[in-house]
C-alpha cells in the first residue's frame, strides 16, 4: 500500500516558507505517478485543502488532480490542523471534503497534516462520510498522541479514544511501525543507503509475517510530493526512484499485491478480520546515531513523548 501526502512544498519545513515555488506539486507528483504505474504500485494521492485559498491544490493546480484521477489512483483529502478543538476540525475536514467532492471526486480516505489526527478528528470524519483515516504511525507520536499502544493492522477505534479498538464506523489503517525503518527516508549519503538495508529488512520481517498469519499483512509506504525534488527544485532525486526500485524487488520475494488506502480499507471489511499487534524488531533503531532521540526507543516512549505532549498543551507546538 502507497500513499502521497501531495502538498504545497513549504511545507517541507514544517512552518517556515521560503518560496512560493511548488516544484514537489508541478514536477514531484508526476514523477512519483509515472513511477508508480511503471513498477505497477496502486496509490493514494491525498490532495492538500486548507481553508485559505492559496493553500488549497484544486484551486491552484487543478490540473494535477485530474491527472491523478485519469491514471486510476485514489484521491483522498490532506489537511494541517494544530487544534484539538472538535468544531475547528469539524469545519476544515467539511469544507476541504465538499470542495473536492464539489469537483467531482470521490472521497474516502484522510490522511492528517503531521500524522496529528485525534480522537476529535474521528466523529468529523464520521459526519463527513470519510471512511478511512490513515494518519497514524505506530510506534511515534506527534503533539499529544502517543501512537504506541495500536493494532499493527487496521481497527475500528473507540469514539472516546483513538488508540484504542471501539465502534466508530471509520477504520483506522495505521502507517506501517516505525521500528521497522521502511519509512525512514534520509536525504544525505551514505545515511540514504544504510536506510535503504534497513528498509529491506523490514521488509523481509512483513513477508515472513504474512507467510505465518492467515490475516493479510500491511507494508504501508508513505512519502510526499516534494521528495523526489531537490530542495532547491532544481535537480531530480534519483535515489528515490532507485529506493522504490529496491522496494518492488524485496516485495517480489514474497505473494503480494499493491493497493490504494480504499482497497485496503474495503478488503479488511469485507474480510471481516480482528485487528491484530506483532513485535516487530527495533531495525530503526539499530541505524540511528547516538545522538537521535529514536535511537532510545524505550525512553523517548515512557518520557520523551510524555515531555512533549506536556509541551503541546502548555505552548501548542507540535
Ligand atoms: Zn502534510
Amino acid at each position: 500500500m502507497t500513499d502521497v501526502d501531495t502538498e504545497f512544498d513549504s511545507f517541507r519545513y514544517g512552518q517556515y516558507s521560503p518560496t512560493n515555488a511548488n516544484p514537489g506539486i508541478e514536477k514531484g507528483t508526476y514523477l512519483l505517478a509515472n513511477l508508480f504505474k511503471e513498477l505497477g504500485l496502486r496509490a493514494t494521492f491525498h490532495i492538500q485543502e486548507e481553508n485559505d485559498p492559496n493553500q488549497k491544490i484544486s484551486n491552484r493546480y487543478p490540473a494535477v488532480i485530474e491527472f491523478l484521477d485519469e491514471e486510476d489512483f485514489e484521491i483522498g483529502l490532506h489537511i494541517h490542523i494544530k487544534s484539538l478543538d472538535k468544531e475547528i476540525r469539524r469545519a476544515r475536514i467539511h469544507e476541504g471534503v465538499s470542495g473536492l467532492r464539489a469537483l467531482g471526486y470521490r472521497i474516502r480516505s484522510y490522511r492528517a497534516g503531521w500524522y496529528f489526527t485525534s480522537t476529535s478528528t474521528i466523529e468529523a470524519l464520521e459526519e463527513n462520510d470519510i471512511e478511512f483515516d490513515c494518519s497514524p504511525v505506530k510506534n511515534s507520536r506527534v503533539g499529544p498522541m502517543r501512537w504506541y499502544e495500536l493494532p499493527d493492522s487496521p481497527y475500528n477505534p473507540s469514539r472516546h479514544d483513538i488508540t484504542r479498538i471501539g465502534k466508530s464506523n471509520v477504520l483506522v489503517i495505521p502507517v506501517t511501525n516505525y521500528r521497522l525503518s521502511v519509512n525512514y527516508w534520509p536525504n544525505s549519503y551514505p545515511e540514504r543507503r544504510q536506510a535503504q538495508k534497513a528498509m529491506i529488512e523490514g521488509i523481509r520481517f512483513l513477508g515472513s509475517l504474512s507467510e505465518r498469519l492467515s490475516t493479510p499483512v500491511i507494508l504501508y509506504i508513505t512519502t510526499h510530493s516534494w521528495k523526489p525534488i531537490s530542495e532547491n527544485g532544481e535537480s531530480i532525486r534519483e535515489w528515490v526512484e532507485e529506493r522504490f526500485r529496491a522496494l518492488v524487488d524485496t516485495v517480489s520475494e514474497f505473494e503480494y499485491e499493491s493497493n490504494t488506502v480504499a482497497d485496503v480499507g474495503d478488503r479488511w471489511k469485507k474480510g471481516g478480520y480482528e485487528p491484530y499487534w506483532y513485535d516487530a524488531p527495533d531495525i530503526l533503531g539499530k541505524i540511528l546515531p547516538w545522538s537521535s532521540p529514536r535511537k532510545h526507543s524505550r525512553l523517548n516512549r515512557i518520557i520523551g513523548s510524555r515531555l512533549l505532549a506536556l509541551n503541546y498543551h502548555l505552548t501548542g507546538k507540535l
